[in-house]
Order: structure tokens, then C-alpha cells, then sequence
């Protein structure tokens, strides 16, 4: 499976965030955008994940242009992939209900997803595969804990497992590790991998080169309202 962007271009308003800029991701890779804050990371996953139309190019997944098919098709496209935001926000009820979020909203889909919110959180059982996903961010042991009394590293692992849970074949991350210490850091970085070879897609969106050395097999370069470079991450960073 793959999820392209070609010669995509975004804006707001009358500003253009990038103009013609082209990426893919295929299921078993990690591939990195990096750049400076505000150079268009965020707005690039947002139409990688569907959510918005690009002004101009295509976004196709598995070779079909996503935003010339019915609305229904988009919605099957868009369930296949999980995006974890920057902030983890989970709302509050414990661990577990948290990281069953997705699952609940996919078991639902489509009828009950826009007002079946409440229901779905109260709901008990067919949480198995989000407490493995807790298991993946080291945190089984705190699934009845209440999502409140966790750290912010913590939270933003629950947020990953939640997105984990929800057993995507692309899982866009946006700076996923900004404001963690090292362990947290580390703990997020190798359930990336873990999910890579497991054949998920990666996209890390980060403004940490280091980052994208450790974990991404491939690294987009964006740098003004363009990507510079799109190749191996050895390659990108090779000095030549
Ligand atoms: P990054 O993720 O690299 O920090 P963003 O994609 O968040 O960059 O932002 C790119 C540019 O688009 C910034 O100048 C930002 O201010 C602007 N921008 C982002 N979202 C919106 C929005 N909803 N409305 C208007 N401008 C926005
Ligand atoms: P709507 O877009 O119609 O408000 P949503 O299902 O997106 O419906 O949101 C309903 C409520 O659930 C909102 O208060 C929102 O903040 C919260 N919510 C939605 N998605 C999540 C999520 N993944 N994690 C935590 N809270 C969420």
C-alpha cells in the first residue's frame, strides 16, 4: 500500500504554505519530514491523513486519486490511517478507554461516529488490542489509571497506542517526541519501529534531524515552500 502526495500544493487564505510538493509512504517504511517549525510540516500530514483537499496536486492511496472518489470511498481511505497530534489530548477517563478510542470509532464507523461518542467511551469490552498497544509504550500496568494522573510523556505514549490500536496501515506522527525527556523519547521511537515491522507506514513529521537518523528509512528535506530533497536517510545527511 501506498499513500502519495503529487505536486501538492497548500495554503491559507492568500498564503501559500509549499507549492509542488511530492511524497509517498508505503506500508513497512518510517519516512521522516523534516524542517523548521511552521515551514508546513503539519499541514502536509493533514492532507496526507485526508483531512483536507490540497489546492492543488493529488493524494492518491494504492494509485487512487482519494479526493476524486465518493465521500464514502475518501472515509474507507481515511480509516486506514491513524494520526497521532502533537498534543496528546486525551480526554478524561482512564488509560485503557483512551487507548480503545480509535478502536471504538472504527468498530462504529460511519453511522455512529459523529454523536457516538459518549456511548463509545462508556462501552467495556473489545478493548484486547488496545491494551496490547499499551503493552507496545510500556504502560499495561496503567491502563485503569485515570488518563489524568499521567505525565505528558506518558500521555503522549497512550496517545500513540491509542492511534496503534486502532491497527492503521499508515500512521502519520506530528512531533511526536517535542517536549519528552530521552526515556520517553526512546520508548516512542522504538514502538515506531516496532510498527514498521510490523508493515505500517511511518511519517514522522520533526524539526529533529537526529531523530530522523535514528528511526526513518527515508527523509524529506521541506524548506521554504518546497521539499528539497526526498532520498535515503543516510543519504540526506551524508556530507558529500
Ligand atoms: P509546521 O508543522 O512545520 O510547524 P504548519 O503546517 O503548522 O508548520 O504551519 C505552516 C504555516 O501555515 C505557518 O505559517 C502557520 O502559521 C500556517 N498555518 C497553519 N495552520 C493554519 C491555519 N489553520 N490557518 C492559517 N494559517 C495556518
Ligand atoms: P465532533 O467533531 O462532531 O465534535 P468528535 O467525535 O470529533 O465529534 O468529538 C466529540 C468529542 O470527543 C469532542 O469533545 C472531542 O474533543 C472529543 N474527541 C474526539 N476525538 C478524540 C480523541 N481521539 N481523543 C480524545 N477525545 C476526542
Amino acid at each position: 500500500m501506498t499513500l502519495e502526495a503529487t505536486d501538492v500544493s497548500h495554503g491559507y487564505g492568500n498564503e501559500t504554505v509549499f507549492d509542488g510538493v511530492s511524497l509517498s509512504v508505503s506500508t513497512g517504511e518510517v519516512v521522516a519530514i523534516i524542517g523548521p517549525s511552521g515551514v508546513g510540516k503539519s499541514t502536509l500530514l493533514r492532507l496526507l491523513a485526508l483531512f483536507d483537499a490540497p489546492d492543488r496536486g493529488t493524494i492518491s492511496y494504492d494509485g487512487e486519486d482519494v479526493w476524486r472518489q465518493p465521500e464514502g470511498r475518501r472515509l474507507e481511505h481515511r480509516r486506514r490511517i491513524g494520526m497521532v497530534f502533537q498534543d496528546a489530548s486525551l480526554f478524561d477517563a482512564s488509560v485503557r478507554r483512551n487507548a480503545a478510542y480509535g478502536l471504538r470509532v472504527r468498530q462504529s464507523w460511519p453511522e455512529r461516529i459523529r454523536h457516538g461518542f459518549a456511548q463509545l467511551v462508556g462501552e467495556q469490552n473489545g478493548t484486547g488490542d488496545a491494551v496490547e498497544a499499551l503493552e507496545t509504550v510500556g504502560l499495561a500496568d496503567k491502563v485503569d489509571q485515570d488518563a489524568d494522573s499521567l505525565s505528558g510523556g506518558e500521555a503522549q505514549r497512550v496517545a500513540f497506542a491509542r492511534a496503534l490500536a486502532y491497527d492503521p496501515e499508515i500512521l502519520l506522527l506530528d512531533e511526536p517526541t517535542s517536549d519528552l525527556d530521552p526515556r520517553n523519547t526512546a520508548v516512542i521511537e522504538d514502538a515506531v519501529l516496532q510498527a514498521r515491522d510490523r508493515g505500517i507506514g511511518v511519517v514522522v513529521a520533526t524539526h529533529d534531524m537526529h531523530q530522523a537518523r535514528r528511526v526513518a528509512d527515508r527523509t524529506a528535506v521541506l524548506l521554504g515552500d518546497e521539499i528539497l530533497e526526498v532520498d535515503r536517510t543516510e543519504r540526506v545527511f551524508d556530507d558529500p
